[in-house]
Formats: structure tokens, sequence, C-alpha cells
């Protein structure tokens, strides 16, 4: 049992993306197996998964 004397709002995390911080009520967040991340938006979000997916696609160096 987690005794949490914080409340919800008063949480934050950082965005993985801008290092942002920013409210876990407001966080777009993906989970994985392995890890969750969080996002301060669609922007950083959109920013993150072009990134995974040129990053999955091409071998070449930026
Ligand atoms: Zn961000």
């Amino acid at each position: 049992m987690i005794d949490k004397t914080k409340t919800d709002e008063s949480d934050t995390v950082p965005c993985n993306v801008c290092l942002k911080e920013i409210p876990l009520s407001a966080a777009r967040s993906e989970e994985s197996e392995t890890y969750v991340l969080h996002f301060c938006g669609l922007h950083c979000y959109d920013k993150w998964r072009s990134q995974e997916e040129s990053s999955e696609e091409t071998a070449s160096p930026k």
C-alpha cells in the first residue's frame, strides 16, 4: 500500500521530448512493456513518434 499525501494535481513529470515539467493529469503517455513516456502535448508526441519510426526504418546516421 502506498500512502500518498500529495494530490494528483501536484504531481509533475518531465516531457520526454522538451523536458518541460507537466502535470501528470495533463500529460499524454505512451506505455510499452519496458517503459512509460510522457509528453506535454501532441506536438512533442508526434515528434517522438517520427523519430522512433525513422530510427527503425533507416540505418543511416544523422
Ligand atoms: Zn514537450
